[in-house]
């Protein structure tokens, strides 16, 4: 396949009808219109194969994690989806890769009316650069550094289904012995690893609700411990409130659960923090959309994050075994 061919079959299979593409793939420079009133809200992360993907990973499921990361990107800042563009860098022109990878980023896209408006098509090692654009107020964006002392933490879905996903494909995670439907549970967090959901929805809900915002791409330890960071305060996690998918809770350990769920990443999953007064707003706005979020813990006047047992005590990070997994 010539580049031509590989960027004629990208285009076709990304097609869109968003009518603030001026002009998109094919020329110089896509020309893109902003909506008056509105921040241009712009994320990119890089996938390197071997690094963030296995290189024998399906290409389809390549296609949507590349474009899930920057989505959740975008959602972690309460921004609307509008444009991406996509530099793509392959060992060699391979038609069914190429094709396989193109729709399951479309797969994606489409589900927010994402258009692909251009890229970069080079030859080496494989590795994906997407580059995300969304609409956002930029008096509403959801930031890092806005918590205060007594907001309460909540987490959207469940936490350390990925990093279990990835446990089980490297070798180095087995069920538990009392496990009942292996397999299936081994499936559901191996999905969770590979196709993300970006929480989308529930980001744009946050707006001028939640004050501090990040998506759990490192791990809720590390994550939390950037917003506490930027935010100047501390923050304590009770681990008994982290939300569990039942695959995990039936796979693993508790110990081994606890240093998943703390230290584990790629769950793209938004941490946030919310004032005391807007957390019944919150939970009700968020329950009517069906995503479920959790209340975990608080923020607190100090640094760093303390993760506390059902006694109120400091989990030492040795004994659940997670600084193995904190940045
Ligand atoms: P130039 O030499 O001007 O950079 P290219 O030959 O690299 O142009 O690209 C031609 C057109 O195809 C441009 O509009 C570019 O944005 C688009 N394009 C190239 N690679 C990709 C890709 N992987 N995905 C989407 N669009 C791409
Ligand atoms: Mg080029």
């Amino acid at each position: 396949m010539t580049e031509f061919d590989l960027i004629e079959s990208i285009r076709t299979r990304c097609a869109s009808t968003r009518t603030d593409v001026l002009l998109g793939i094919g020329d110089d420079a896509a020309l893109l219109a902003v909506p008056p009133g509105q921040a241009l809200a712009v994320s990119t992360d890089t996938l390197v194969a071997g690094v963030h993907f296995f290189s024998d990973a399906a290409p389809f499921d390549i296609g949507w994690k590349s474009l899930a990361v920057n989505l959740s990107d975008l959602a972690a800042t309460g921004a609307v989806p509008a444009w991406a563009t996509l530099a793509l860098t392959l060992s060699s022109g391979d038609d069914a890769w190429v094709s396989a990878f193109a729709d399951g980023f479309a797969a994606l896209a489409r589900q927010f009316d994402l258009a692909l408006v251009g890229g970069d098509t080079t030859q080496g090692p494989l590795s994906i650069t997407v580059t995300v654009h969304g609409f956002v107020p930029a008096s509403l964006a959801l930031r890092r550094d806005a918590a205060q002392v007594g907001d309460a933490v909540f987490v959207t879905g469940t936490l350390g289904d990925a990093a279990a996903g990835l446990g089980l494909l490297r070798g180095d995670l087995c069920a538990a012995p009392e496990t009942d439907t292996p397999n299936a549970h081994r499936a559901a967090l191996i999905e969770r690893l590979h196709r993300p959901t970006p929480r989308v929805a529930q980001g744009l809900l946050l707006r001028a609700r939640a004050r501090a915002c990040i998506d759990v791409s490192d791990g809720l330890v590390a994550d939390l411990g950037h917003i506490c960071k930027a935010s100047g305060v501390g923050a304590e996690i009770d681990l008994i409130r982290l939300p569990t998918s039942p695959a995990l809770r039936d796979f693993v350990g508790d110990e081994a659960r606890a240093a998943l769920q703390l230290g584990g990443g790629d769950d793209y999953e938004l941490c946030f923090t919310v004032p005391e007064q807007q957390v019944p707003a919150l939970i009700d706005a968020l329950a009517r959309s069906g995503g479920a979020v959790t209340r975990i813990g608080r923020i607190v006047a100090g640094a760093g994050v303390r993760v506390c047992d059902a006694g109120g005590n400091d989990v030492a990070r040795g004994r659940a075994g997670w600084e193995h997994f904190a940045a």
